[in-house]
């Protein structure tokens, strides 16, 4: 099997799970976008990649977004950030991603606020959510997110377009729902604030191991890496 073809089964494999998924939750397919979490993939995988049914790609580091953008290996498939992403690297993402999902701190939405800006553009964003509380990980504590959101009225050149979470990771389907469906009633507690620019549309939520019951809460961006490129192998270096 060539690469491609490898490539191809394996997005096809993801998209009946994704189907299979909407069908139980009596959802349309078209209401899911696959994001295809692209770290570490060489520029020549991603550009055998972007001819798949894919919806997007979803890079982690500005430096490989970068990379890979400058050698046109996404082609005309849009590209979204979804790493953490420090203060100091906003200039390099702002207006080359069009969705950036792991805005966490008012510092952050500050700084993304200038650039677009600077840039004369409307950056669309996404709040990241640390559910758990897990120290290790990025996002803004669930009982700080409405105040977040609320900075966004401030801001004329960016929007909120949803929220994004990293679970922590666990087999346990039951508890993959229950931390999915806190995600689904904090969009409805956000909505509820009115807020102008902050708009609940998106809920990016999902990878390998639990789209399908983050589909069944209301995903409306799933992030798939391992699924389809394999497991990944990191450089030593
Ligand atoms: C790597 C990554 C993914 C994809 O993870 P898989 O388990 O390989 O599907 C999704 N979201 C984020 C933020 C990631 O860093």
């Amino acid at each position: 099997m060539t690469e491609l073809e490898q490539l191809q089964t394996r997005v096809e494999k993801v998209r009946r799970r994704m189907n299979a998924a909407c069908a139980r939750a009596g959802r349309d397919p078209s209401s899911v976008l696959l994001c295809a979490a692209s770290k570490t993939q060489t520029p020549a995988t991603v550009a055998l990649a972007a001819g798949l049914p894919i919806d997007l790609f979803g890079e982690n580091r500005v430096q490989e977004l970068v990379e890979k953008s400058s050698a046109g290996a996404y082609g005309s498939t849009p590209l979204h950030f979804i790493g953490h992403l420090q203060t100091n690297k906003v200039r390099q993402v702002v207006g080359t991603a069009s969705l950036l999902h792991s805005i966490d701190s008012e510092k952050l939405l500050r700084a993304v606020e200038k650039e677009a800006a600077r840039k004369g553009i409307v950056q669309d964003v996404l709040l990241e959510v640390n559910l758990a509380g897990e120290e290790s990980k990025s996002g803004v504590l669930p009982k700080d997110l409405p105040a977040l959101a609320a900075l966004s009225e401030d801001f004329l050149h960016l929007r909120v377009l949803g929220l994004m979470c990293v679970p922590p990771r666990t087999c346990d389907v039951s508890a993959q729902h229950r931390a999915f469906e806190t995600m689904r009633r904090l969009s409805a507690q956000i909505s509820g604030l009115g807020l102008s620019r902050a708009r609940m549309q998106h809920l990016s939520m999902g990878m390998s191991g639990d789209f399908e019951a983050a589909i069944e809460e209301g995903a409306t961006i799933i992030r798939v890496g391992t699924s389809i490129f394999g497991p990944r192998s990191y450089p030593t270096v």
